[in-house]
Formats: structure tokens, C-alpha cells, sequence
């Protein structure tokens, strides 16, 4: 089985009550391929909420307990340990469903793979990952952005009858 992030498959559940629906995420949950979540609903968080991003370390630090290391608002509020609930939460589940791998919303405090924000809140990226995907890489579960969100990507993960419909529509 597929995990998307919630947002991915086209439901209203980012920060600003928005999505960042994938034509191909929404496809692999309608053909049964692959479940959602968003860790953060999970954690308890609205819609809307205050961003958030990681400052002062990785997310590997925020797992690790780094104690310099938190994920902050805007306005200052920790909610680390509301993160790190919903990322257990999500593990959960993971486990639960046979998760083989895993495509993720990229520059999420939760989500990203390849880049989260620097922490300031001046906008700008760095290379880093969320917490969710940093604890589902360590459980060794692959782990790929909304941008290699591609047909060659999620064959290999597909039910081997709908690889024609899929290129069908995709290729
Ligand atoms: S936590 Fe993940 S699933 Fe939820 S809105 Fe952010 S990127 Fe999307």
C-alpha cells in the first residue's frame, strides 16, 4: 500500500485550510492503491492553523530529543510535542497498513523530504526533512516528494492489473 499526504490527495487540510492536490495522488486513493494522512489533523491541530517550522536542528533532532531543537509558530509557541504525537500516531497507522512506501508534501515541517523551511520565517528553503519523513525513513520505508510523484515511481507499488489503466491516463 501507497501513503500520500493528506493534502496531496486533494483535501483541504493544509495550514491555510488549502490543498495541494496531485492528479496522481487523487487517482492512486480512487483506485484503491493508497491511503492518506495528515499527521498533523492527527496530532489535533485546525484548519486553519499557525505555520510552523523546525528551528535550530534537523528533524532528526526533534526525534531524538534534542532539547535546543523544537518546532516553533510564528509567534513564538512550541508545539513539538504535539509533532511528535502525530507523527506516532501516524506510525501507527503505518504499521497497521502495510505501508511500502510513502509520497510526501515537500517543504512541510511534517512532510517534507527534501526541504523544509530554514526556521525564521523569512520564507526561504533549506535541504531538510519533516518529522513525519524522517521517522518513516528511519523505520526504512522509502520516502519520495509530491515532485518524483511519477508514473515510473508508483508502478512498482500498483496492483500489476491497473498498470495499463494508469498509463493510460498518466503516460
Ligand atoms: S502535515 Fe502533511 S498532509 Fe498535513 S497538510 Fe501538511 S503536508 Fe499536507
Amino acid at each position: 500500500m501507497i501513503l500520500l499526504s493528506a493534502c496531496l490527495a486533494g483535501f483541504n487540510v493544509r495550514y491555510n485550510g488549502t490543498n495541494a492536490q496531485n492528479d496522481l495522488a487523487k487517482w492512486l486513493l480512487l483506485n484503491g492503491q493508497a491511503i492518506t494522512m495528515c499527521p498533523e489533523i492527527l496530532a489535533g491541530f485546525s484548519i486553519p492553523r499557525a505555520s510552523a517550522e523546525i528551528n535550530g536542528g534537523t528533524a532528526a533532532d526533534i526525534l531524538n530529543q534534542v532539547e535546543k531543537v523544537r518546532v516553533l509558530e510564528e509567534n513564538g509557541r512550541d508545539v513539538t510535542s504535539q509533532f511528535v504525537h502525530g507523527v506516532e500516531l501516524g506510525m501507527k497507522i503505518v504499521a497497521e497498513n502495510d505501508i511500502q512506501v510513502a509520497f510526501l508534501k515537500d517543504g512541510s515541517p511534517t512532510c517534507g523530504v527534501d526541504k523544509v523551511y530554514t526556521g525564521n520565517f523569512d520564507g526561504k528553503k533549506k535541504d531538510g526533512m519533516g518529522v513525519f519523513a524522517q521517522s518513516l525513513q528511519q523505520q526504512g520505508i522509502p520516502v519520495f516528494s509530491d515532485q518524483q510523484l511519477q508514473v515510473a515511481n508508483v508502478k512498482p507499488f500498483i496492483t500489476p492489473t491497473l498498470t495499463a489503466k494508469l498509463e493510460k491516463q498518466f503516460c
